[in-house]
């Protein structure tokens, strides 16, 4: 090596290659912090990379390519975030340089600098100021100065004030020089809450006293409380106390929960502005946010789980709302799990962490009996609502009216007489899960799935796993019968049923279908208001909202879940029908909640239904014990799909030699690594499927085996004709 030799740096790049790439350094640049980006070429591309480190350049290294540009004087994550991120790339078994293109929004991944957040501010000229009075009179330029002559003004505020036109006067003055504008850091400092906080009940003001005395070292509290419980209140107590201390905090909900209502909600009661992060804004709004954190403007950010990467360089308090919701893990890519990188970043930080649910999750509770983190209860609703009344329902020997029994249309229509408003729970979208031939018993399948079609109105037939559309066909294709009938309900024929029954009462269907873009489910609440009507929907009725009105919530049918496969099926189905039920009653109205099942003595539904979410938690987490699963144990799982089955054996079988390999090198007893299986679903979209599940009772042994695994898996000439991923801490077994 010469000493004129430029030093090589190595770089992270966003490709599913597990190392990273070396390439010369710029002769004049000086070394960038961990995670600065610079553009290179990469084969025929360019790509947006991220500085890891220098390395020693080696005089027989083949020829390296030179880095085009260093975009960034400092990098985008400060040294905590780094840490973070690289343990969260090993952790998930993923790339560096994915992980770290994933963290980021879209604008900045593609390698856009960090946005200007300044505000333009407008203020009078000398000139403006003197001529201002002769101006004439009720015009919007003679109104927009008098407006400037109390002081300099923001663009939003001018408009705020002015209203329609405001720019178009401002233009005129700017012409005559009698104004100009400068830019300014949008200010942060206090400002008065709209809206003042009830009086917290006891338990909700000693939650707030116990989160606050955690402040300024990693700790983890568990928040359960029951739906309607007051939670919000109790995190809003805790932000204003890390605000009081100068520090930011950060505010995870689920993708469904984060509504203009929800933002608003935080926005009204706190003395700061609140941003937010979330798939319904542009990509330039959202590089606006990170940036505004990042900055330090930004004192409050609420966001869905990507938020969770955002910068917070004075961060003082996570919360995870709803922490155990299934979208905060994330099912492609780099499938990581934002409560889980919280609880990382935290411990980082040396900053507590709020998960709140009325279900937590049973990984969390099993923490919170452990001692491992700090328990808070609300266990009754805010402001003297009533738990509500929970019916079950014996469907056998019931006729039903699609799907719907008399008992239950009886207590809607008392519901409706009252004045209130009922929710109707089915999670089926479509009209019906099955279009069968009655003569023959023929069914419509998907002919690339395996699976049935999901009738659509009368005439189209769509496959809920692979999108395939069909029509109905005029008669069945094997008896030529012409007794094509729909079996079971969606949630388009309950609607059907609902609106025949209950002629010109007001009805409104919530499921992807209906509710699309952003706050179309608000609108949909908005377009009922409270008069007397019906919700019918999928489990996007099942979060986090607050209808008055709302006295009664059915579930249509309970039994799923009850005899899946998947071990964490009844842990969700237990969730979902607590959060259904706790839409009912939460204000002074009781509420009753009504359960359709055909096994009303099974015992899961049973413990769920006299003794409640703990007791099922309780009893759940004792069947997980005795049968090895998570949180008692730790899994991965290695996903394939091949158009050939010979293809996805041999890629299985080779990676499982690869792990039994890997373990009897290591002679590690703790750890299992599962002969192949066919996927529970064996074929999708054409591809067959298969999986590999290890297994540690260990999670360190477990970490150690995919350490070797996964970069291995690269290597086998077998990869190369199948698509396969790996998913650390898998959230079911699909
Ligand atoms: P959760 O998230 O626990 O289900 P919310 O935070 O949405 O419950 O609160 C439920 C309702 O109770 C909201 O309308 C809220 O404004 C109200 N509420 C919360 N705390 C109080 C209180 N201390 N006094 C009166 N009403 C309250
Ligand atoms: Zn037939
Ligand atoms: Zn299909």
């Amino acid at each position: 090596m010469r000493d004129s030799d430029p030093p090589i740096w190595r770089l992270a790049l966003p490709v599913p290659l597990p190392r990273l790439f070396d390439y010369r350094a710029p002769a004049d640049a000086s070394t960038p912090a961990p995670g600065g980006r610079v553009r290179v070429p990469f084969g025929s591309r360019s790509l947006v990379g991220f500085f890891v480190e220098t390395a020693p350049a080696a005089p027989e290294a083949p020829e390296l390519r030179d880095i085009e540009t260093v975009l960034d004087p400092a990098t985008l994550f400060d040294a905590k975030l780094w840490q973070a991120l690289v343990w969260a790339a090993r952790y998930w078994q993923r790339p560096l340089g994915e992980v770290l293109a994933t963290a980021l929004p879209v604008a900045l991944r593609q390698g856009e600098a960090l946005p200007d957040t300044r505000e333009r501010v407008w203020s009078l000229t000398e000139a403006g100021a003197t001529a201002l009075s002769g101006l004439r009179r009720d015009s919007r330029p003679r109104a927009l100065a008098e407006h400037l002559s109390g002081g300099a003004c923001s663009e939003a505020a001018l408009a705020l004030a002015l209203g329609a036109g405001w720019r178009d006067a401002l233009r005129r003055l700017e012409a005559r020089a009698l104004v100009e504008s400068s830019l300014r850091a949008p200010p942060h400092e206090a400002r008065r809450p709209t809206r003042a906080a009830p009086e917290l009940s006891a338990a909700q003001a000693e939650a707030v006293t116990t989160l606050n005395a955690l402040a300024g070292r990693f700790s983890v509290a568990l928040l359960e409380g029951v739906t309607g419980s007051g939670k919000t209140e109790v995190y809003l107590g805790a932000i204003e106390d890390c605000l009081a201390r100068g520090r930011q905090a950060l505010v995870l909900v689920p993708e469904i929960g984060l509504t203009p209502q929800a933002i608003r909600r935080y926005g009204e009661r706190l003395p700061v502005p609140v941003l937010a992060l979330h798939s319904g804004l542009s990509e330039n709004e959202r590089a606006a946010a990170f940036a505004r954190m990042a900055r330090g403007e930004g004192r409050v950010l609420i966001g869905t789980r990507s938020a969770v990467f955002s910068p917070l360089p004075e961060a003082g308090l996570f919360i995870v709302d709803e922490e155990h919701d299934g979208s905060y893990k994330q099912q492609d890519g780099f499938r990581y799990h934002a409560r889980d990188f919280a609880l990382v970043r935290a411990r980082g930080l040396g900053i507590p962490v709020v998960l709140g649910s009325a279900t937590p999750s049973l990984e969390t509770l099993h923490h919170a009996r452990a001692g491992r983190y700090a328990w808070l209860r609300l266990r009754e609703r805010a402001g003297g609502a009533k738990p509500p009344q929970v019916r079950v329902l014996d469907l056998r020997g019931q006729r039903l009216e699609s799907g719907l029994s008399r008992p239950l249309l009886e207590a809607i229509d008392r519901c409706l007489a009252r004045g209130e408003q009922a929710l109707v729970f089915r999670n089926r979208r479509g009209y019906a899960p099955v279009l069968l031939c009655h003569d023959c018993g023929w069914h419509a399948g998907c002919a690339r799935c395996d699976r049935p079609l999901t009738l659509h109105g009368r005439h189209r037939l769509i496959c809920h796993h692979c999108g395939q559309r069909r029509s109905v066909p005029p008669a069945c294709p094997d008896c030529g019968g012409l007794a094509l009938v729909p079996q079971g309900a969606g949630t388009e024929r309950l609607e059907e049923a609902l609106a025949a029954r209950f002629p010109g009462v007001a009805l409104v269907r919530v499921d992807r279908e209906t509710t699309r873009g952003r706050d179309a489910l608000g609108k949909h609440f908005e377009a009922l208001g409270e008069r007397p009507g019906i919700l019918v929907g999928t489990q996007m009725l099942a979060k986090g909202h607050d209808l008055p009105n709302l006295t009664l919530a059915a579930i249509v049918s309970a039994d799923e879940g009850l005899f899946s496969a998947d071990f964490r099926a009844g842990e969700r189905m237990a969730q979902l029908l607590v959060q259904v039920a706790g839409r009912a009653g939460r204000a002074q109205r009781p509420g009753e909640v009504w359960l359709q099942t055909h096994h009303p003595e099974h015992p899961m539904l049973q413990t769920l239904v006299t003794r409640g979410y703990p007791a099922f938690a309780e009893a759940e987490l004792a069947d997980r014990a005795a049968a090895g699963f998570p949180p008692f144990s730790h899994l991965a799982l290695l996903r394939a799909e091949a158009p050939r089955v010979e293809a996805l054996d041999a890629f299985l079988a080779a990676a499982h030699a690869l792990a039994r390999e890997a373990l009897g090198a290591r002679r590690d007893a703790a750890v299992q690594a599962h002969p192949p299986m066919p996927a529970p679903m064996p074929r999708r979209a054409g591809r067959l499927r298969g999986q590999l599940l290890v297994e540690s009772s260990h999670r360190p042994a477990l970490q150690s085996l995919l350490q070797t695994l996964y970069p291995a898996l690269f290597d086998l000439p077998e990869a190369r004709r199948v698509r396969w991923s790996l998913d650390v801490d898998p959230a079911d077994l699909y």
